[in-house]
C-alpha cells in the first residue's frame, strides 16, 4: 500500500479533528469508554496501557514541580511545599463545612419531552428572527454545539428568512443565555434536543456531590460523600501538618487524586467526566505579612503555573490566562484567574484547565467554626501574629490536562504512512522509544532483547519485533514515541544503531552502548 492510501484526509474542522483524537485514543489504547462490553456508563472512562502512562507522567511532573523541586519564590528563598493522600470519603460534616452540601449545585433545566438534564449556564437560545414576526420556535443549544448544525436546525424549523437560508441571514455571535429569558417565554423555547417547544422546566438546584451510605444498614444516617474535591482533603489536615512537620508559614499542601461529581452532562470526552483526576496545592501565607503579601504569592503562582503548561508543550496561541469578572467571584475570593487551553471542542474559544484562586481565609475558618478546633496560626518569630492564614489555591485537572496534552500533539501529516503523528514532549510521551530490530530472523532480536532489557531499567521502551518496519514506525508515530533504535546487519558488525527521530523523521547512526545517554539528553528536565 502506498503511503497516501493509507493517510487519513485531513481534518476539515475542530469538530472532525476532535472525533479522530477519540478515535486514536480508543485504537491505540489512551482512552476507552468504561463499561465497554456493557455498552459503557455515561461520564466514565477507563485509561488503557498509553493512557495510564500519559497520565502519570504528568501527574509525576506536578509533583515534582510542586512538591521535589518547587520553584524559587518572590524573595530569593525555595518555597516549601509537603504532599498528601487523604481519604475520599470523609465525615460528612466536612462537606457541610465547605458549602459543597448545601451550595454545590448548578442551576438545572430538564426535558419533559426527553427526560435529559442539562446545566442552565450552558444553554444559549437563539431567537426567532423578529421578520418571521410571531412564528415559532425560539431554539436552544449546548453551548459548543457546532455551527453547522445550529444553522441546519435553523433552516429545518424557520425556513427561508426574507427569501435567504440562515447562514446568509442570521449570525451566530450573541445567543441569549437562558438566564436572560423570562419564564413565560419558555413554552416557545424548542429544547436542545427535543422535537416539540415547551418542554424545558425552569432552572432547578442539583446538588453535584456523589452519595452512598456507609455500614451495614442504609439508613439516612449513614449517608457520606465521595468527595468533589480534593482540595477539603488538605484544609481538614492543615492543623495535622503543622503540629507533626518542620513546616512554616508561607507553606504547601499539595495532592493529587480522584474527585467525583454528579455533572448533569458528562461530555467531550474526558473534558467534563463524573469521575475525574485532581492535581491541587493549597499556599497557606501570613496575611499580616508585609514583605510578601498574599498577593504577591498569588501574583508569583498565576506566573508558575502558566509555565508548567507551556514548560510541557501548550503552544502560547493555545492557552491563555482569563480573570474572572466580579460577577463570577464567590463572595470570599479576592480573586481568580483561570488558565484556559483552546481545545478543538471550544474552538475557536477557550475551556478552563486550571482555577488559580485568591480563597482568602474562608477554609479555613469554615473548618474552625463548624469542627470547632482552632485553626490559627502562631508565628514561631513573633508569637504577638497569630493568624488564620490566607490561601492561595492553584487547582488543575490532571485528566483534563491529559485532554490538552493528547490534542495540542495531534499533528496531521500525510507525506507519513500513519497520516498523523502525536508530538509529545519526550517528557510526557507514554514510551520514550522503540526497539525495533529490522527482522525476525538472527542475530536482530537477540540484539534488541539486549538493548531493551538494558533501557528499560530507566526509561518506558517499547520492543516491536515483528510486522514491517514502516507499519512499526507508523505505530510508534500515532502513539507519540519520540525515538526509534533500529537493529539492522550493521549493527550486528559495527554495534551501531539507526535512531529516528519522529517529528522529522530524519535517521543517523550512533554506538549502541550511547543509546541510554542519548535518551537521558532528550528527555532532560522541563519543568
Ligand atoms: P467547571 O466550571 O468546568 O465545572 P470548576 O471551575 O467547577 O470547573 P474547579 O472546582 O475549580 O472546577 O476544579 C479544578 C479543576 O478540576 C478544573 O480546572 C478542571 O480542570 C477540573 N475539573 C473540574 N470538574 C471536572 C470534570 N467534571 N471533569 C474533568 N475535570 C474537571
Amino acid at each position: 500500500m502506498t503511503a497516501e492510501k493509507l493517510a487519513p484526509a485531513a481534518p476539515q474542522t475542530p469538530q472532525d479533528r476532535m472525533k479522530e483524537i477519540v478515535a486514536l485514543c480508543k485504537r491505540r489504547g489512551f482512552i476507552f469508554g468504561a463499561s465497554d462490553i456493557y455498552g459503557g456508563i455515561n461520564g466514565f472512562w477507563d485509561y488503557g496501557p498509553l493512557g495510564v502512562e500519559l497520565k502519570n507522567n504528568l501527574r509525576d511532573l506536578w509533583w515534582k514541580s510542586m512538591v521535589l523541586t518547587p520553584p524559587i519564590g518572590p524573595d530569593g528563598e525555595p518555597v516549601e511545599i509537603v504532599g498528601l493522600d487523604s481519604a475520599i470519603i470523609q465525615n460528612p460534616k466536612v462537606w457541610v463545612a465547605s458549602g459543597h452540601v448545601g451550595g454545590f449545585s448548578d442551576p438545572m433545566v430538564d426535558c419533559k419531552e426527553t427526560k435529559l438534564r442539562y446545566r442552565a449556564d450552558h444553554i444559549m437560545v437563539y431567537p426567532v428572527p423578529e421578520v418571521l414576526e410571531d412564528q415559532e420556535p425560539h431554539l436552544a443549544f449546548v453551548s459548543g454545539t457546532a455551527p453547522e448544525d445550529i444553522h441546519k436546525r435553523m433552516d429545518k424549523y424557520w425556513g427561508k428568512i426574507n427569501g435567504q437560508t440562515s447562514k446568509e441571514y442570521y449570525s451566530l455571535e450573541n445567543p441569549l443565555s437562558l438566564e436572560k429569558i423570562v419564564l413565560t417565554e419558555y413554552t416557545k423555547i424548542l429544547g436542545p434536543d427535543a422535537k416539540k417547544p415547551g418542554s424545558l422546566t425552569e432552572p432547578r438546584a442539583f446538588n453535584l456531590l456523589f452519595e452512598t451510605k456507609i455500614g451495614a444498614v442504609a439508613s439516612d444516617d449513614n449517608i457520606a460523600y465521595l468527595r468533589g474535591e480534593t482540595a477539603q482533603g488538605i484544609f481538614i489536615n492543615f492543623k495535622n501538618v503543622v503540629d507533626s512537620s518542620r513546616v512554616r508559614v508561607p507553606f504547601g499542601i499539595a495532592q493529587v487524586g480522584k474527585a467525583f461529581r454528579n455533572e448533569v452532562n458528562p461530555r467531550n470526552f474526558i473534558f467534563r467526566s463524573r469521575e475525574f483526576e485532581q492535581m491541587e496545592m493549597e499556599w497557606f501565607c501570613d496575611p499580616n505579612d508585609k514583605k510578601i503579601t498574599p498577593q504577591m504569592w498569588f501574583d508569583f503562582w498565576k506566573v508558575q503555573r502558566q509555565k508548567f503548561w507551556e514548560a510541557l508543550g501548550l503552544s502560547g496561541d493555545n492557552i491563555l490566562m482569563r480573570e474572572h469578572g466580579q460577577d463570577e467571584l464567590v463572595f470570599y475570593s479576592k480573586g481568580t484567574f483561570d488558565i484556559e487551553y483552546k481545545f478543538p471542542f471550544t474552538d475557536p474559544g477557550f475551556g478552563e484547565l486550571e482555577g488559580i484562586a485568591y480563597r482568602t481565609d474562608y477554609d479555613l475558618t469554615q473548618h474552625q467554626e463548624h469542627s470547632k478546633v482552632k485553626m490559627e496560626y502562631i508565628d514561631p518569630m513573633d508569637p504577638k501574629n497569630k493568624f488564620i492564614p490566607h490561601v492561595i489555591e492553584p487547582a488543575a485537572g490532571l485528566t483534563r490536562g491529559v485532554l490538552a496534552l493528547l490534542c495540542e500533539a495531534y499533528t496531521v501529516d500525510p507525506s507519513r504512512p500513519s497520516g498523523v503523528y502525536l508530538n509529545f514532549h519526550p517528557a510526557i510521551a507514554p514510551k520514550k522509544a522503540a526497539i525495533l530490530p529490522l527482522t525476525a530472523k538472527d542475530q536482530h532480536p537477540v540484539l534488541a532483547t539486549k538493548l531493551y532489557l538494558e533501557l528499560r531499567e530507566e526509561f518506558a521502551v517499547d520492543l516491536d519485533i515483528k510486522q514491517n518496519i514502516g507499519k512499526r514506525y507508523a505505530r510508534q508515530d500515532e502513539i507519540g514515541t519520540p525515538f526509534c533504535f533500529t537493529i539492522d546487519d550493521q549493527t550486528v558488525a559495527d554495534g551501531t544503531v539507526t535512531v529516528r527521530e519522529r517529528n522529522t523523521m530524519a535517521q543517523e547512526r550512533i554506538p549502541m552502548d550511547k543509546v541510554a545517554e542519548y535518551l537521558r539528553t532528550k528527555i532532560k528536565r522541563v519543568i
